[in-house]
């Protein structure tokens, strides 16, 4: 805990005793907050309501007959109550969150402003269709948009993630399958891929087949090629794929895979590395995911929902969820039924995350195709940079640059008594967000760190600066007094996760009843 009054020199105390100094200067997020029944009163409120006056109930006889209970505050005590929360989590508004894979860019505050907008904000999805022409044109164009910057024929555009994208992929396939009358019960997915993608197939009842990778961090063809055989349905391949590199024969993949009858499912969680550089469609690719809350900007992470839009080829199309917007003679028209098409059906009640659409097609439109193709330039230019200026003192996992994120294992860290995970929490109490670790698996206590495009020279630096600093330490015995149950600075420290995970405790109970 922190000391009252503590003067501006900036230190903190380590699980033995010693103080220590931060480099970055960051003191911890520093308010702890009880839960807001622990601070509440039931008896206090932030708005004076008018009393009541004599009524007659309809409930009919169940009416409540004890107080509610819920806990109240006043309007500073809720403002600061939330702030102090917020507090208590990295965000991408206080600092670079260099999480691998996840691509946390800065959210524009302009697409903020457009999703917020009441022509924006203020309809339903149950108003009748001549009167949401305007949200209808936004699904349009952004899909329009999607299919263009991927080469792409056809789009479904309510999917609400990434791994709901997996799914409705998927599901794509087997109906095309089950079309052509044939039966495969097997998805190939590279060593490296997310977990998502083995867990979707699973759920899709595949068994899934991993393929090794090489010691360049790539598929090897050679396990490939003997693992391809008439019972596959797809590949699941990520291209750039998590160690960051792209997949030099994916166009051999697609070739491969098409040969024997299967599909290509192509998970596009990175497409920021080539936005406006790469289109998936020319790589033979039959069914892509966008993470539109990563590539196009949209909050996630606690910030806001997913969405995550399929393109699809030619060969997938027809089976594509229902609902969809067609172009019809008194303007747009929603497909809301599946039946006497070949549509596999439907996934979400709705049509997929209006806000996120919004967003999205904000930020695409404020930067254009130039600015899209900049973005990806810029997020490679910066992964490499990271990884340029921390090879001599991190272990770099393979030879040669990345594309939009860097991978190092835990080699550096050989002899030093420090994990992965004692490093990464370090990195906490200097103010960061610890980048993705232990994932991807093909290497040995991974860190894959994404700057993201978003981050100026300058705060790479402090990053970079922030890291090499940190390596010092670890190097030079600093293992008790900064990484052994580090964070220090932190509110909460090391959480049972598992224990979180499995016994959530999802209900407050007054101490004198429990
Ligand atoms: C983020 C991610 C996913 C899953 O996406 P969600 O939107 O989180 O469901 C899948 N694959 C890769 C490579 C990812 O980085």
């Amino acid at each position: 805990m922190m000391e009252q009054g503590r003067p501006t020199g900036v230190s903190g105390r380590s699980s033995n005793g010693e103080t220590f100094q931060t480099f970055t200067g960051n003191r911890g997020l520093d308010q702890t907050e009880a839960l807001i029944y622990e601070i509440g009163d039931i008896t206090k409120t932030g708005v004076d309501f008018p009393k009541v006056g004599e009524f007659k109930s309809r409930l009919g006889g169940i009416e409540r007959r004890g107080e509610i209970g819920l806990a109240g505050l006043s309007e500073p005590e809720t403002m600061r109550h939330y702030t102090r929360l917020s507090r208590m989590n990295c965000a991408i508004d206080l600092g670079l969150y260099p999480l691998g894979s996840c691509t946390m860019k800065h959210n524009p505050r302009l697409n903020e402003k457009i999703a917020r907008l009441s022509g924006m904000i203020d309809v339903h999805p149950l108003q009748p269709i001549s009167t949401v022409q305007g949200s209808l044109d936004v699904i349009d164009t952004l899909a329009h948009w999607l299919k263009t910057v991927t080469g792409m024929p056809a789009i479904a555009m309510s999917p609400k993630a990434g791994a709901h994208g997996e799914l409705c992929g998927l599901m794509a396939i087997r109906s095309a399958l089950d079309a052509r009358g044939e039966v495969r019960g097997t998805i190939l997915a590279p060593e490296s891929a997310h977990g998502t993608n083995p867990a979707t197939a699973a759920f899709c009842g595949y068994k899934v087949k991993s393929i090794p990778a090489t010691d360049e961090g790539r598929v090897d063809m050679a396990a490939l090629e003997a693992a391809i055989d008439s019972d596959v349905a797809a590949i699941m391949l990520t291209n750039p794929n998590t160690c960051g590199l792209f997949e030099r024969d994916v166009k051999t993949i697609a070739d491969m895979i098409h040969a024997a009858g299967g599909y290509f499912y192509c998970d596009g969680a990175n497409f920021n590395a080539i936005v406006g550089k790469v289109r998936p469609g020319d790589l033979g690719v039959d069914a892509m995911h966008f993470n539109l809350h990563k590539t196009f900007s949209t909050p996630h992470g606690g910030g806001g929902p997913g969405a995550g839009p399929v393109v699809l080829s030619d060969a997938l199309a027809p089976y594509a969820p229902v609902p969809y917007v067609i172009h019809g003679e008194e303007g747009f028209e929603l497909i809301e039924h599946a039946g006497g098409t070949e549509s596999f059906g439907r996934m979400t009640a709705f049509h997929g995350q209006m806000g996120m659409f919004t967003r999205a097609l904000a930020y695409m439109m404020s930067h254009g195709a130039d600015g899209l193709a900049r973005i990806s330039e810029d997020a490679v230019l910066n992964a490499n940079y990271v990884l340029a200026s921390l090879k001599d003192v991190m272990s770099a996992s393979y030879e040669g640059p990345c594309m939009h994120e860097a991978l190092f294992d835990d080699r550096f860290l050989k002899d030093t008594g420090i994990t992965t995970l004692d490093f990464a929490k370090a990195m906490i109490d200097e103010g960061y967000h610890p980048m993705t670790m232990y994932f991807p698996l093909v290497v040995h206590g991974a860190m894959l760190i994404e700057p993201t495009e978003s981050e100026s020279k300058q705060e790479v630096d402090r990053f970079i600066g922030t890291l090499r600093h940190l390596t010092k330490l670890a190097t030079s015995g600093g293992n008790e007094k900064h990484f052994t149950n580090a964070p220090f600075l932190a509110p909460t420290k090391r959480m049972d996760e598992t224990l979180a995970a499995r016994k959530p405790i999802l209900r407050w109970v007054k101490p004198e009843e429990g």
